[in-house]
């Protein structure tokens, strides 16, 4: 069975598009295409009201208690998201979660009943000093690479940068990625790219063999080109 695309909008610490109430088909999943949403906490409701399937873009792995700010994979799913992101760069780096942490939260995400989304990607000092795949296979080690997840593949370097990565460098980091899969998770296992995706780079990286789909930032707020980057998945497709 051949992986669907899943093209995901991860709206950071943004609100939703002033378009959106009006014009929110562009987030919607086609009947070939997987298109989800990570807003903030407090646009959830909006988007799930609207049809959209949604995530949210962290969620602790403890259930409740003393984590002032934070909120619970079961919370997120109480609140009728079905993805979580895990491990985003931003979070990594802003609120020091290490690849432990990111892997308990992948955990809980799949003890909640919601699929995680894993981030994982070298910063530009690393593949600089060509050290790109071990970071990344460092990252991958203790997740639970054996469940039903989502990776995704975020060269720091490219996110919200302007500059992406190649589709030969993407390709070669995926296929790396894929290569350390259990083998029965290999050919079912989606491998997200993400880092500066528009609509005028999308279709070339998500042709590559090993690319399933996008985590868009910039681009998703606007609902034109987070749309244009979904009809370069449907072209994919077809
Ligand atoms: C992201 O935030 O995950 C991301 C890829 O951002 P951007 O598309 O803006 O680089």
């Amino acid at each position: 069975m051949p992986r669907t695309y899943l093209i995901a909008a991860n709206w950071k610490m943004n609100p939703a598009p002033n378009q959106f109430e009006s014009d929110h088909q562009s987030y919607h999943s086609r009947s070939d295409i997987d298109v989800i949403v990570f807003p903030t906490f407090l646009d959830i409701t909006l988007c799930n009201e609207s049809g959209c399937i949604t995530g949210g873009q962290f969620g602790h792995p403890e259930h409740h208690g003393a984590h002032t700010g934070d909120i619970s994979m079961a919370m997120l799913a109480g609140a009728g998201c079905r993805y979580v992101l895990c491990g985003h760069s931003e979070r990594r780096a802003h609120h020091g979660e290490s690849s432990e942490d990111v892997a308990a939260q992948a955990i809980a995400a799949l003890e909640a009943g919601l699929h995680p989304v894993v981030c994982i990607g070298e910063t530009l000092e690393e593949r600089e000093s060509g050290t790109e795949q071990d970071v990344v296979a460092a990252q991958l080690s203790p997740l639970p690479l054996e469940s039903d997840i989502t990776l995704a593949y975020e060269p720091v370097w490219a996110i919200g940068t302007g500059q992406t990565a190649t589709p030969e460098q993407a390709q070669e980091m995926h296929a790396f990625i894929r290569s350390h899969l259990p083998e029965d998770r290999r050919e079912q296992t989606r491998i997200l790219y993400g880092g500066s995706m528009k609509p005028d780079n999308a279709q070339e990286l998500l042709a590559q063999p090993d690319i399933d789909g996008g985590l868009v930032g910039g681009a998703s707020l606007d609902p034109q080109s987070f749309h244009a980057i979904v009809e370069c998945a449907v072209q994919c497709t077809a």
